[in-house]
C-alpha cells in the first residue's frame, strides 16, 4: 500500500485562520491585565481572513467563460503576473436553497480535491470568495476535452493500444482516490478530462465522499445512471470503491465500443439491461443481494446466466483475450469479487501487446494540439516547476 501524500496546503487555501488572527491581532486589541474582548478577536479574524482571501483573489484574471454546470460556471483564467500561466476558474453559484448558500456538491468538491494530489487527478490551486461572495475553485486547466468528446467523434480514430493508455491513466487516478478513502461515485467518460499533454485527469468530485467506515449508512443515489453499479440500482446503503470499479469497467467497454454499453432510460431499466448483458444476480451468485432493499427477484425463465470470458470476448473483441478478462473482473455483479483498483493495475492486460500509446501520441480533438499546445507553458501534471508551486500541493506519487 503506498503512503498517502501529506498536502502542504497553502495559506491561501485555507479558509480559516482564526489561530494566526489571534496572534496578530489580539496583542494589539489587549489592555494592559485585560483579555482581549471575543467581539475584538472575532473582528481580528474576519479581517485577516479577508486580507488573505484578497490576496488570492487578486493572483488571478478571469478571462471568457468556458463552460457552464448545474452548480457553476468555468472560466478561463490567468495568473496576473504571468499571463501565459492558464487556469480554469470554477465559479460556484450560491443557491439560498443550500446551507450557507453554497450546494454540498461544491464543498464535497473542495474538501476532496484539497486532499488530494496526483497526476490524473485534477488538480486544486486555490480557493477564494469574490465580491459577490460566490465561491470560486482555481482548477488547473485542461483544454482538450474529455474523453466523451472522443468517443462521440467520429472523425478520430483510436485503437486498442489508445484504449489501454486512457484506461492505465484513469485507473491510477482512482486507484489513487481508493487508497485515500475517496469513493469518487461519478466516474464517466464526460468528467475525465484531457491535458495539453495527453493525460487523462479525474474532475468533478462533487459526488466524492470518504468511505473510512464500511458500516456507515450512505445514499445509493449517486453515479449517472449508466454507469451506476447493481448494487446502487438495488438500494445498497453500504458499499465500497468497487461501486467506481463498475464505472471504470462500464467506460473501459465504451471506450472499445464507441457507444454506451448499458444505457436504460430509467433505474428499473439499467438494471434490466444490466441483467440482459452480465446475468442475473441471484443468491448463489451474490449471497445477500435478495436482501437489498430494493432487490427485484427475477421471473423464473428469465434467469440469464452470468457470462464468462467467453462472452466479453465476443462483445469487446478489440479488447482481446487478457483485456476482456480485465473487463469481465470490472463488471463482476457481486462487488465483494469485483477486482480493486489494485488489482486492476496488476492485471497482466497492462504488460501484453500491444503496448500502452504514449500520452503526446494519443488522438486529441481536432485543432486541439498545436493551437492549445502553443498557448500554454506548462503541461498538466507538472505541478513542481510550474507558477503554482507555491499553492498547488505537493506531488508525492511514486508507487505504482
Ligand atoms: P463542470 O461544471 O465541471 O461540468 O464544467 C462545465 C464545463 O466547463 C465543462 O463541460 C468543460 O467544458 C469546462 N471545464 C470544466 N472544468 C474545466 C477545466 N479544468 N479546464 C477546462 N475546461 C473546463
Amino acid at each position: 500500500m503506498a503512503v498517502s501524500p501529506l498536502p502542504t496546503r497553502s495559506p491561501s487555501t485555507t479558509l480559516s485562520t482564526s489561530n494566526t488572527a489571534f496572534r496578530l491581532k489580539g496583542v494589539a486589541a489587549r489592555s494592559p491585565g485585560n483579555a482581549p474582548s471575543p467581539q475584538i478577536l472575532q473582528n481580528a479574524d474576519r479581517e485577516l481572513t479577508e486580507q488573505l482571501n484578497d490576496n488570492v483573489r487578486q493572483r488571478y484574471m478571469k478571462d471568457k467563460k468556458l463552460g457552464e454546470g448545474t452548480y457553476a460556471i468555468v472560466y478561463l483564467g490567468h495568473l496576473r503576473t504571468e499571463p501565459s500561466s492558464l487556469v480554469a476558474i470554477k465559479k460556484i453559484k450560491v443557491n439560498a436553497e443550500y446551507k450557507d448558500g453554497l450546494s454540498m456538491d461544491a464543498i464535497r468538491e473542495v474538501k476532496y480535491l484539497q486532499e488530494l494530489s496526483h497526476p490524473n487527478i485534477i488538480a486544486l490551486h486555490d480557493v477564494f470568495s469574490s465580491k459577490d461572495q460566490n465561491l470560486n475553485l482555481v482548477l488547473e486547466y485542461l483544454p482538450l476535452g474529455d474523453l466523451e468528446m472522443l468517443i462521440k467523434d467520429g472523425n478520430i480514430h483510436y485503437g486498442a493500444a489508445d484504449v489501454k493508455a486512457w484506461m492505465g491513466m484513469l485507473a491510477r487516478g482512482v486507484w489513487f482516490c481508493h487508497e485515500n478513502f475517496i469513493l469518487h461515485r461519478d466516474i464517466k467518460p464526460n468528467n475525465l478530462l484531457i491535458a495539453t499533454d495527453g493525460e487523462v485527469k479525474l474532475a468533478d468530485f462533487g459526488l466524492a465522499r470518504s468511505f473510512a467506515d464500511p458500516y456507515l449508512n450512505m445514499t445509493h443515489q449517486v453515479i449517472t445512471r449508466w454507469y451506476r453499479p447493481p448494487e446502487l440500482l438495488y438500494g445498497a446503503r453500504q458499499y465500497s470503491g468497487a461501486v467506481d470499479i463498475w464505472s471504470m469497467g462500464i467506460v473501459f467497454a465504451e471506450l472499445l465500443l464507441r457507444v454506451p454499453f448499458v444505457a436504460g432510460n430509467s433505474d428499473l431499466d439499467q438494471i434490466t439491461k444490466i441483467c440482459e448483458a452480465f446475468g442475473t444476480p441471484t443468491e448463489e451468485n451474490w449471497p445477500g443481494v435478495t436482501k437489498l432493499p430494493t432487490y427485484i427477484p427475477a421471473d423464473k425463465g428469465h434467469i440469464v446466466p452470468v457470462q464468462g470470458r467467453d462472452f466479453f470476448l465476443r462483445q469487446f473483441p478489440t479488447a482481446g483475450p487478457v483485456g476482456a478478462d480485465l473487463l469481465m473482473s470490472m463488471c463482476t455483479l457481486n462487488p465483494s469479487k469485483r477486482s480493486t483498483a489494485c488489482q486492476v493495475l496488476q492485471h497482466r492486460w497492462w504488460f501484453t501487446e500491444p503496448r500502452p500509446t504514449n500520452k503526446e501520441d494519443l488522438p486529441r480533438k481536432a485543432g486541439g494540439s498545436q493551437k492549445m499546445g502553443s498557448d500554454l507553458t506548462r503541461k498538466g501534471g507538472e505541478l513542481d516547476d510550474s507558477p503554482f508551486k507555491d499553492t498547488a500541493r505537493q506531488l508525492d506519487f511514486n508507487a505504482m
